[in-house]
């Protein structure tokens, strides 16, 4: 049915429903909510086979990184609601007298939900969550390159919801084009700086606000003091999970020359342990989405020296899991982001210059750092701007809804993952409320002598 619908048809649809004032019932949020719950449990099978055709994604991890994180959010955003929603209370000052103060949440209306293709479920399901919450009508437009999960998403959202409330409408860069054209009350975009940019100047026409969930190149930086066999091990992970098509990968390696050779050989060994000796025929690894990424990351295979993987397979878009040493901030490795399963390592001597290297770059997404030593955790800690920041580990930092997410500068504005959700799909509402006891008159004209007085009340004289 939604096919047939003009794109701005839906959006006057979802701006009548909003009218209505239904979204507002805390009721019904939590109501629409449970019922999202549910459609993702009920759809576990269908979810693991759509990731499956889409990038060959393994059970495991699309339970872990698309299903539980979504259902983990909504438990979350379901037991913390009715708390979020609650006006804050704000005692008034001295010359505010006689007056109460609030700050109420309100609902912005109708947003558009623009998600990416690396995790196509949770990219537009979990901003949903908060745009639910926070009581808006939302149109999702799922990324055509993960295409079976876009329709399953549509078609779970069509069964589920209300079209004037919920609505996903498919497609690709046309489409998200189209839906650009109309006027929403904010734009949640997930995907590349570059598209960024132009969703950003898309929106200023309606000055519609935007949060912008963007990537960039995550640095991981590596002391000398650090347990090794952890450190290669979650490094491992956070790099080869989804085939390093992870918008917070630990892009590139930096490590102390002292413990370089050792944590790459463990982190060879962690390759073989996690993959097998051939990667290519592990159910657990997964592949490139499509011919024009592989093409691009074969590519960057030229850059240094192949010490672990660099095989691939065109027909299956496999990339073996690879590590590339000896390279230098010239090679094409270096100048993007990789978004695939290839882990450059450029060592360093002395921690400032590290530090001094990322500090040259855009703000990244993510910045890990793997030491024991808490002084040097504060120095780096103090020293760059990322989006995020885990210690000793990769990854873990964005599954935590008590902790937003976001980027800074170029890898993003804004931030979501609980509260932080709630907080993005809402305005804070300032309201003071006056009585009619009494009427000072010192506001008021003429003002002759009264600065005087109005300098000892303020504390200015
Ligand atoms: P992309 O920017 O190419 O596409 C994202 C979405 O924008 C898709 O739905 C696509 O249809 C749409 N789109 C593409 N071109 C457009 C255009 N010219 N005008 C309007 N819409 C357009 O990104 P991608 O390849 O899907 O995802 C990869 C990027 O996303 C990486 O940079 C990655 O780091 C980033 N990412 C960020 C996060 C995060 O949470 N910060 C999460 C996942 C991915």
């Amino acid at each position: 049915m939604l096919a047939q619908l003009a794109v701005g048809d839906v959006v006057n649809q979802q701006r009548q429903f909003f009218a209505s004032g239904k979204t507002k019932d805390i009721s019904f949020r939590l109501e629409q909510l449970k019922i999202l719950k549910q459609a993702l449990l009920e759809n576990e099978p269908a979810i693991n086979l759509a990731l499956k055709a889409d990038l060959k994604k393994p059970e495991f991890e699309t339970f872990l990184t698309e299903i539980a994180l979504c259902v983990k959010e909504i438990d979350d955003t379901l037991k913390h609601l009715k708390s979020w929603t609650k006006p804050i209370g704000i005692i008034p000052p001295l010359s505010q007298l006689i007056s109460s103060a609030q700050i109420c949440y309100e609902p912005l209306g109708v947003v558009l939900i623009i998600g990416a293709w690396n995790y196509p479920l949770q990219l537009v399901i979990g901003p949903l969550i908060g745009a639910i919450a926070a009581g808006n009508c939302a149109i999702l437009k799922p990324s055509e390159l993960a295409e079976n999960t876009s329709r399953l998403v549509a078609d779970i959202v069509e069964k589920n919801f209300d079209p004037s409330f919920v609505a996903a409408i498919e497609g690709g860069k046309e489409t998200s084009q189209q839906l650009l054209e109309e006027k929403f009350d904010k734009i949640f975009f997930t995907g590349s700086t570059e598209v960024g940019k132009i969703v950003m100047s898309a929106a200023a026409k309606h000055l519609t606000p935007v949060t912008l969930e963007l990537g960039g190149k995550s640095p991981c930086i590596v002391d000398a003091n650090t347990h090794l066999e952890y450190t290669a091990k979650r490094i491992t992970w956070g790099k080869f999970v989804n085939g390093g098509q992870t918008c917070v990968a630990p892009d590139y390696l930096l490590v102390d020359r002292r413990v370089k050779s050792d944590l790459l050989a463990r982190i060879k060994t962690e390759i073989t342990n996690f993959f097998g000796d051939n990667p290519a025929g592990s159910p657990d690894y997964t592949r490139i989405v499509n011919q024009r990424h592989f093409n691009r990351l074969s590519q960057l295979l030229e850059s240094g020296e192949i010490i672990v993987g660099g095989e691939s397979n065109l027909g299956d878009l496999y990339i073996a899991p690879t590590v590339i040493d000896r390279v230098t901030w010239e090679h094409p490795v270096m100048q993007e982001e990789i978004f695939g399963p290839i882990l450059p390592v450029i060592e360093y001597d002395d921690l400032d210059r590290a530090i001094a290297w990322i500090n040259a770059k855009p703000k990244p997404l993510a910045l890990y750092f793997f030491s024991n030593d808490k002084q040097k955790q504060q120095q780096v800690l103090r020293s760059t701007s990322s989006g995020g920041v885990c210690i000793n580990d990769t990854l873990m930092h964005c599954a935590f809804p008590a902790l937003p997410f976001g980027g800074v500068g170029a890898s993003g504005m804004g931030n979501y993952h609980g509260k932080a959700g709630f907080d993005t799909f809402s305005h804070q509402k300032s309201i003071l409320k006056k009585s009619f006891l009494v009427d000072f008159n010192l506001r008021y004209a003429p003002y002759k002598d009264k600065i005087k007085v109005l300098k000892k009340i303020l504390g200015s004289s």
